[in-house]
């Protein structure tokens, strides 16, 4: 197989190929440069490159593969990694200029297993600045361009890791979630997303943005990929006091079961106003197929969803200010010059530092923290959140899965949300529940709408029943057969 046609495959096809000798780990991660060199300057996914590590990892599978040794199932295959996520002696900047400058002086954890299974790091990705944003258009460095058609965004926060897949600058990228960032650019883009349950995959080395919500995972082009990456990055981790104690189980064990009997729950808040005619269509033809498949449809209803985007957005931001008051210019990163006193170089540092977007969260947040208001806003948001997850209990006590739209309408136009932040924040209401709940949660590309831009498909289910997910994830990814390759792959 041509090696420019091999970089736009799947992990499963580049590791046949990798097996048979027919290209090795070096050449992989080259061509995935190449790439790279053509056509991120359009994309802009990539913050910076790691190139010296990248072909360091790829001579080590070839010399395995050489010898005949096993190599780990993503062993030699090209990912991005957010740029929230550290990786030791590599800049981590989280896209935000108070962070420019700053090198990890160690690896995450995640970062850690992708070390031992020798699965090479082609670049850190751009994102919204400290993963706060829908589009990617908060992102101190530079813009991301969705590879399906370069004037609409790909999504965010994790934008830039969903455009280097669907660029076929990565195989496989690490996204972060805190309240949609990763489902929503792999709807964006096209490609498969998961939320991990919350616990599930260390948060230790992941930039911290609101803590009781981050997740780390997969963004992937198929459903089995996605099962394989996260195989490697969960598990409980003593440096991450919020990691479950439990052993992960092979997520691709049950991948192809079959769903007779399935009882799959759409949500009736989400699935019937507000939605493109085109993505409402979309949810009742996978309806239709999960029907013939032999699983049993069940209207949920879970009427808290009204109340989510105001209960995260005082969650988020209240954990955000708190998060963000390490940013001093003591202690990390950029630091104000010309200034007088300590406080003056606390308060330059900060206003020069962070980002418009940024700025808000932190004082929405400090104000819903404030002595006067706590009770008002932070105490009643969380006794929401608390009602939200009784809600999901209780859907999940009728259902295997619950089904949704990942996002009402499709990418939009950049440049189309940036002065309306509550529209931005809008496009959120399907994914943030879950991160209210701690439950796992994914996006399946189904379709294109009538402009070409991908349709995607939300799937939630019970904390710790990723199995299930990924089985019905996987069996309506078989029966659409969506072609993840984008017009930005062909540009070489
Ligand atoms: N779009 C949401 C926000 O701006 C979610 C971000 C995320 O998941 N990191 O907060």
């Amino acid at each position: 197989m041509d090696i420019r046609e091999l970089i736009t495959k799947s992990s499963k096809e580049q590791r046949e190929a990798l097996l048979n000798k027919e290209v090795s780990a070096v050449e992989l991660a080259e061509a995935v440069y190449s790439q790279v060199e053509a056509v991120d300057e359009k994309i802009g996914a990539y913050n910076s490159l790691t190139k010296d590590y990248a072909i360091e990892t790829a001579k080590k599978v070839d010399e395995k593969i050489q010898k005949g040794e096993e190599i780990a199932p993503l062993a030699g295959i090209p990912l991005a990694l957010k740029d929230n996520i550290n990786l030791k002696s590599y800049p981590t900047t989280a896209s935000s200029k108070i962070l420019a400058n700053f090198v990890s002086p160690y690896d995450a954890t995640v970062t850690q297993k992708l070390k031992s299974n020798l699965i090479p790091i082609i670049g850190k990705a751009n994102m919204d600045e400290f993963a706060m944003g829908s589009s990617n258009e908060n992102s101190a460095t530079k813009i991301v361009h969705n590879p399906w058609n370069l004037n609409k965004v790909p999504g965010g926060s994790s934008g830039g890791s969903a455009a280097a897949v669907a660029a076929g600058e990565a195989t496989v990228a690490l996204g972060s979630d805190t309240g949609g960032s990763i489902r929503l650019p792999a709807s964006y883009c096209g490609l498969v997303g998961l939320k991990p349950t919350y616990g599930r995959v260390s948060r230790y080395g992941l930039i911290a943005f609101a803590s009781s919500l981050d997740q780390i995972g997969p963004i992937t082009r198929t459903v089995e990929d996605a099962a394989l990456l996260l195989n490697v990055i969960s598990g409980h981790d003593e440096k991450d006091s919020t990691s479950l104690n439990q052993v992960a189980p092979d997520f691709t064990k049950d991948l192809r079961n079959d769903l007779k009997g399935v009882k799959i729950g759409y949500v009736k808040e989400l699935c019937s106003e507000g939605l493109t005619p085109e993505v409402s269509s979309a949810i009742q033809n996978a309806l239709n197929t999960y029907k013939e498949m032999g699983a049993e449809l069940v209207e949920i209803s879970l009427p808290l969803i009204k109340y989510s985007i105001a209960v995260y957005y005082v969650v988020a931001t209240a954990e955000a200010s708190s998060n963000l008051a390490r940013f001093d210019g003591v202690k990390y990163g950029y630091r104000a010059k010309d200034v007088d006193t300590l406080y003056d170089m606390y308060v330059k540092t900060r206003a020069q530092g962070f980002g418009d977007e940024v700025k808000r969260r932190i004082m929405l947040g400090t104000y819903a923290l404030s002595s006067g208001y706590y009770d008002a806003y932070y105490k009643k948001a969380q006794q929401l959140r608390r009602l939200v997850k009784n809600d999901f209990d209780n859907a999940f006590s009728k259902v295997d899965v619950l089904l949704s739209p990942t996002c009402p309408h499709t990418a939009f136009d950049i440049g189309s949300k940036v002065e309306d932040p509550l529209s931005m924040y809008l496009t959120d209401i399907a994914t943030i529940t879950a991160n209210l709940a701690g439950i796992p949660a994914m996006n399946i590309p189904v379709g294109l709408d009538s402009t070409g831009m991908p349709i995607g498909l939300q799937l939630q289910a019970n904390c710790l029943n990723e199995t299930k997910l990924l089985n019905v994830a996987f069996k309506l990814e078989e029966a659409v057969q969506f072609n993840y390759s984008t017009p930005s792959m062909t540009l070489v």
